[in-house]
C-alpha cells in the first residue's frame, strides 16, 4: 500500500460533467460502455495503482535499472507488477478491438493512465511507448506486420520503443544517420540511437523497436527518413520470439530522475545489420512516427498531471501535520493554517485539477475523431487535436515544474532532503518538458503549424468556443466576475494571434521569440475555459439536493482561485509577446 489515492471524484466530475461521457460513448458506437462501467474500471485501476504500482516508486528511485552481461535488469518488483498489469488487461484498454483491444474511449483511458503516472512514472513510461507503437503500426503497418506484431503488443505480451534520437540528431531529426539497406524481404539496419526509453528489459519475451533510418537512395533532410520495425527477437514461423536480432543496449544513462526507467544507448547492426521491416512508405517515416509521437505527447501531459497530483497529495498531508505556528494560549498549529502555505497548496490543487480537465478533454477529442459522422466533422476534430497536443505537452509539463517545486517548498527543509520523497517528484517531473519534443519545440509547433499555417483559423474556432462559455458564466449566479476575467483572457489570446499573424512575416525572429509565451498564454486561457465551465456545473450541483455539495463547493472555490491567481498570467504572457524579439536577439553571440 502507499499513501497515494486517485482523486476519483474529480476525475468522474470531468468525465461526466465536462465531457458528457455517456453521450460520447453513444456517438462512438460504444453502446455498452457508460458511466457505471467507467466507475468500476477506475475503481479497479485505482486499487492496482495504489496497492501494486505506487509502492515501486521509491524503490525505483533508489535502485535504478542496471546493465549486465545479458542485458538490462529492471528494478526488482517491476517485472511482477508489469505481468499483473498485462494479465489484468490494462495494456489493451483503449487499443483497437480488431487486434484484441477493448476499444474503450480515450477519455476513460486518460483517467486510467493518470493513475499509473501518479503511482510510478518510471513504470508507466514502458506502456506509454507501447501504446504509441500500437497506434503507429495500426495506422501505417502492412497487413502482415499488423497480424504478426499487433496482438502481442496490444495484450502487453511484448513492449515497444521509439528510436529517433542520435548523438547528432535531437530536436532536429534531419540529421538522422542510421542506415537501412534492402535485403530480400527485409532491411538491414545499422547505427546508434541514444536515450531510448525502456530500450531493453526482461519484463517481456520480446521488445519491438520502431526506428527512424535512411534508405540508400534517401534525399537529405527530414524528407529522406523512413520508419522500420526492428524486433529484439525475430519471430519464428509460429510468431514466437526466434533468433536474437543484431540490436543491443550498450549503455545506460545516469539521470536526475525516473531512475527505474532504463534510458538506453542502442546499437543496431554491430554484426552485419539488424533485421527490420519498413513501416509506411519509404521516406515518409517522420509522418508515420508522428502518429506515435502525438500519442506520446498527450501521454507526457498525463505524466505531468500524475506526478503533480502525487506531489500535491503529499504536500497537503505534510501541511496538515507539520506544527510551526503558536497560538496565544501556547498551543501549536499546523502550517496549513498559514495563508502563504494555503497559496501554495491552492496553486497546486487548482493547477492539477485544470490539467486534468484539459487532458481528458484533449483525449476525448481523439474519440470524437473516431465518432465523427461527416468528413467536415472529422477534420474539425483533427485540427482541434492538433492544437491541443502542443498545449497539453508544453504548458502542462511546464506547470508540473512549478507544482512539484511548490511541493518541496511546502515541506520546507524536509522537502530538500530525499527522505520525504517530495524531491523525487520534482526530479522525475524535470524530464517532462524535455523529452517528446522540448517546450521550445511544442511552442513552435503551436505557432507555426497550428496557427500561422492556416492563418489562425483553427485557433479562431477554439477561441470562439471559449468566448461562448463566457455567457454561461454571466448567466450563473455569483460567477459574473469570472465571466469578465475570462472575457479579458480570450481577448488577450485573440490579440496574441493577430500579433503573430501580423509580425511573423516582417520579423524573422518574432515567432520564435514569442512562441513560449504564446503557448503559455493559450494554456492559461484553455484552463480558464474549462475551470469556468466546471464552476458553472459545480454551482448547479451545489444547488441541487442530489449533488455532492462538499465537492461542488470545493470545486467552485478552486475555480475561483484559478481565475484569481493563475488566469491573470495570460495578460503577462501577451505583454511579453508584444514586446517582440528586439531585446531577445540584440546581443551578438560573443556577448554571452
Ligand atoms: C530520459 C530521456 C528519455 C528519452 N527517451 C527517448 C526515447 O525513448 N526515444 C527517443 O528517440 N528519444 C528519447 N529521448 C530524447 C529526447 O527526446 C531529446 O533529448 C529531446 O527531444 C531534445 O533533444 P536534444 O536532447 O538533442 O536537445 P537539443 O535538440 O540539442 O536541444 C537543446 C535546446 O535547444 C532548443 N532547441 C533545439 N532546436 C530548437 C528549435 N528548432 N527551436 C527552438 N528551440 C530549439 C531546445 O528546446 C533545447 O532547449 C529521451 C531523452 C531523455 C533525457
Amino acid at each position: 500500500m502507499s499513501d497515494y489515492q486517485f482523486p476519483y471524484k474529480d476525475a468522474a466530475f470531468v468525465l461526466e460533467e465536462l465531457l458528457d461521457f455517456d453521450q460520447l460513448c453513444q456517438a462512438a458506437g460504444l453502446g455498452d460502455v457508460n458511466t457505471e462501467l467507467a466507475h468500476a474500471i477506475l475503481e479497479e485501476a485505482a486499487r492496482m495503482g495504489s496497492e501494486v504500482i505506487a509502492p515501486l516508486n521509491t524503490i525505483g528511485d533508489r535502485q535504478a535499472a542496471t546493465l549486465e552481461d545479458d542485458g538490462v535488469h529492471e528494478t526488482p518488483g517491476f517485472a511482477e507488477a508489469y505481468r499483473q498489469y498485462a494479465e489484468d488487461g490494462w495494456a489493451s484498454l483503449s487499443a483497437p478491438q480488431d487486434w484484441g483491444g477493448q476499444g474503450m474511449p480515450r477519455a476513460l483511458a486518460a483517467a486510467v493512465v493518470e493513475i499509473w503516472d501518479s503511482a510510478c512514472v518510471a513504470f508507466s513510461l514502458c506502456p506509454l511507448l507501447t501504446s504509441g507503437g500500437v497506434e503507429a503500426l495500426a495506422v501505417h503497418g502492412t497487413g502482415e506486420l499488423k497480424q504478426r506484431y499487433l496482438p502481442k503488443l496490444v495484450s502487453g505480451e511484448w513492449t515497444a520503443t521509439m528510436n529517433l534520437t542520435e548523438p547528432a540528431a535531437g530536436s532536429d531529426l534531419a540529421a538522422v544517420a542510421t542506415r537501412a539497406v534492402p535485403e530480400g524481404d527485409h532491411y538491414l539496419i545499422s547505427g546508434q540511437k541514444i536515450f531510448i526509453t525502456w530500450g531493453d528489459h526482461r519484463m517481456t519475451d520480446n521488445i519491438i523497436h520502431l526506428v527512424l533510418a535512411r534508405l540508400p537512395d534517401a534525399p537529405a533532410g527530414v524528407k529522406g527518413i523512413s520508419m522500420f520495425l526492428v524486433p529484439k527477437f525475430v519471430p519464428d514461423e509460429n510468431g514466437e520470439p526466434g533468433e536474437r536480432n543484431d540490436v543491443v543496449c550498450v549503455g545506460l544513462e545516469h539521470k536526475l530522475g525516473i531512475h527505474a526507467s532504463p534510458t538506453c544507448t542502442m546499437s543496431f547492426g554491430d554484426n552485419g545489420g539488424a533485421v527490420g521491416y519498413l513501416v509506411g512508405e519509404p521516406h515518409r517515416g517522420l509522418a508515420a512516427m508522428f502518429t506515435m509521437m502525438n500519442d506520446a505527447r498527450q501521454g507526457v501531459g498525463l505524466q505531468s498531471l500524475g506526478v503533480s497530483e502525487r506531489a500535491y497529495q503529499q504536500a497537503a498531508a505534510y501541511a496538515k501535520e507539520r506544527l510551526q505556528g503558536t497560538r496565544s494560549d501556547g498551543s501549536r498549529f499546523p502550517i496549513i493554517e498559514f495563508p502563504d502555505v494555503r497559496r501554495m497548496l491552492m496553486t497546486m490543487k487548482a493547477a492539477t485539477e485544470t490539467m486534468r480537465a484539459l487532458l481528458y478533454t484533449a483525449a476525448a477529442e481523439v474519440d470524437w475523431i473516431h465518432a465523427a459522422e461527416t468528413a467536415a466533422d472529422k477534420s474539425r476534430h483533427i485540427v482541434r487535436t492538433g492544437i491541443y497536443t502542443p498545449i497539453v505537452k508544453g504548458w502542462i509539463s511546464e506547470l508540473a515544474q512549478e507544482i512539484t517545486s511548490l511541493g518541496i517548498q511546502v515541506h520546507g527543509g524536509m522537502g530538500f532532503v530525499e527522505e520525504t520523497g517530495a524531491a523525487q517528484h520534482y526530479r522525475d517531473a524535470r524530464i517532462m518538458s524535455i523529452y517528446e519534443g522540448t517546450t521550445g519545440i511544442q511552442a513552435m509547433d503551436l505557432v507555426k503549424r497550428k496557427t500561422l499555417a492556416d492563418g489562425g483559423a483553427g485557433l479562431g474556432e477554439l477561441l470562439d468556443e471559449i468566448q461562448a462559455s463566457v455567457a454561461d458564466l454571466e448567466a450563473a449566479d455569483g460567477l459574473g466576475a469570472m465571466a469578465s476575467r475570462l472575457q479579458t483572457a480570450v481577448e488577450a489570446a485573440r490579440t496574441a494571434r493577430t500579433w503573430l499573424l501580423e509580425n511573423a512575416k516582417s520579423d524573422p525572429h518574432a515567432a520564435g521569440a514569442g512562441s513560449y509565451n504564446f503557448l503559455m498564454l493559450m494554456g492559461y486561457v484553455c484552463g480558464g475555459w474549462l475551470m469556468g465551465r466546471a464552476a458553472v456545473k459545480a454551482a448547479r450541483l451545489k444547488a441541487s439536493a442530489a449533488g455532492d455539495s462538499a465537492f461542488a463547493e470545493a470545486k467552485l472555490v478552486t475555480a475561483r482561485f484559478y481565475f484569481d491567481h493563475l488566469l491573470p498570467r495570460a495578460d503577462a504572457c501577451l505583454s511579453v509577446l508584444e514586446s517582440g524579439s528586439a531585446s531577445t536577439m540584440a546581443l551578438d553571440v560573443e556577448q554571452f
